[in-house]
């Protein structure tokens, strides 16, 4: 944690806030983003884009820091970040602490897969949820990274590969329900909440109900909900429009250039993939109807870099994580709020998902197995 420098001047001492510099610096440079764009969503005067995968200064910067304070893998002079500071997080989060290594949880149930062949299994379970929670109010409007309606508008640098994965709305269950999820690369989560705020214009105007907005994608996006509350600067635009979070457990993401070259020195153009399954031991991916498929280990160097940064197994600050274990038949829910816990009740008594019988041991040391224990 370094110190702010502090300028004295007649009218008192002016602190300087990092700024962009310092988040090129400490965490693009180093390797460390996880192309969430929660920096570029709230800079306010659009000075960040991401060109070539990368968030970069292209604008006029004022030099306000919100990027900085933003950015789930930075530290500051009173946040020293999300394992140094695990118990006042998850008190300010969940309103208690952990006694699991995977994190707080308030109730964990098995379901049955879904059919679903745009999505990835847990992501399949997290559409039915997000939908039953658009249909039944508890939120208008979802963002997410995938192929669905992508929020160009406000991109200013729309994605260029046919399967690099796009900040994407949906307003209505039915808009959610045609969308094709399992992406293959990191999609830019929080561009996805700034559209939807300003396409919607939600928020704090008299007489206009703020906009509610659910977000779901990978683990270490979702933490940067929380960095964004905890700063100086809270964000409250941003942060307090997203009224719940969904994460999948954590799977590989890749950086689409890397994929790109690596798949073509194996013969296959991911331009030209129709279609691609998630297994345990790999990714199958159909080109002109053949199939083709790549242990993770052989797809490992494309991995976007920044996610091997942050270690978050099971996406411990969301209110819901969906996820698949050895040894348990069925998709594993993890509810972790409240409002987790009633949505998820909602949702189950209504039909939505079908549980099924599960030993509850079994479940937790899966989940501890993750961290390395069980
Ligand atoms: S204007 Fe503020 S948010 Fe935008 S790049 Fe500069 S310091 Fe970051
Ligand atoms: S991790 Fe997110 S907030 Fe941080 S630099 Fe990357 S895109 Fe910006």
């Amino acid at each position: 944690m370094s110190e702010l420098r502090t300028w004295p001047t007649s009218y008192g001492p002016i602190v300087q806030r990092k700024i962009y510099a310092n988040l090129f610096t400490e965490i693009i440079r180093q390797n460390k983003c996880v192309l969430c764009a929660a920096c570029m969503a709230v800079c306010p005067t659009n000075a960040i884009v991401i060109l070539g995968e990368t968030p970069r200064l292209t604008g006029v910067c004022i030099k306000c820091g919100y990027c900085y304070y933003a950015c789930p893998s930075t530290t500051d002079e009173t946040f020293s970040g999300f394992s140094e500071e695990l118990s006042r997080v998850e008190t300010r989060v969940f309103g208690v602490e952990r006694e699991e290594v995977f994190g707080v949880y308030r109730k964990i149930i098995v379901v049955k897969e879904v059919e679903d062949p745009l999505a990835t299994v847990e992501e399949g379970v997290i559409r039915r949820l997000m939908m039953f929670g658009l249909d039944k109010g508890y939120f208008d409007v979802v963002g997410f990274p995938g192929y669905g309606e992508p929020v160009t508008k406000y991109m200013l640098m729309p994605p260029r590969g046919k399967w690099e994965a796009a900040a994407s709305i949906a307003r209505s269950s039915e808009e959610l329900s045609r969308v094709r999820l399992k992406p293959l690369t990191p999609g830019l989560t929080y561009n996805s909440v700034r559209g939807a705020f300003e396409e919607l214009i939600g928020g704090f105007f008299y007489g206009v109900d703020p906009l509610r907005v659910a977000v779901f994608g990978p683990p270490q996006h979702i933490r940067s909900v929380w960095r964004m509350r905890f700063s100086w600067s809270e964000h409250k635009k941003l942060s307090k429009t997203i009224v719940f979070t969904a994460s999948y457990f954590y799977r590989p993401v890749y950086a689409y250039k890397d994929l790109k070259t690596l798949l073509a020195n194996k013969g296959v153009n991911l331009d030209m993939v129709e279609d691609w399954v998630f297994h345990p031991d790999g990714i199958e991916f159909i080109v002109d109807g053949n199939s083709v498929k790549f242990s993770y280990s052989e797809l490992d160097s494309a991995i976007y870099k920044g996610f091997r940064t942050i270690f978050d197994p099971t996406g411990e600050f969301a209110d819901i994580s969906v996820g698949l274990l050895n040894n348990v038949d069925g998709v594993v829910i993890i509810a972790r709020s409240e409002e987790g816990v009633k949505l998820l009740d909602e949702a189950i008594g209504d039909g939505v998902l079908e549980p099924v019988d599960f030993d509850l041991d079994v479940v937790l040391d899966g989940l501890r197995g993750l961290y390395g224990g069980g």
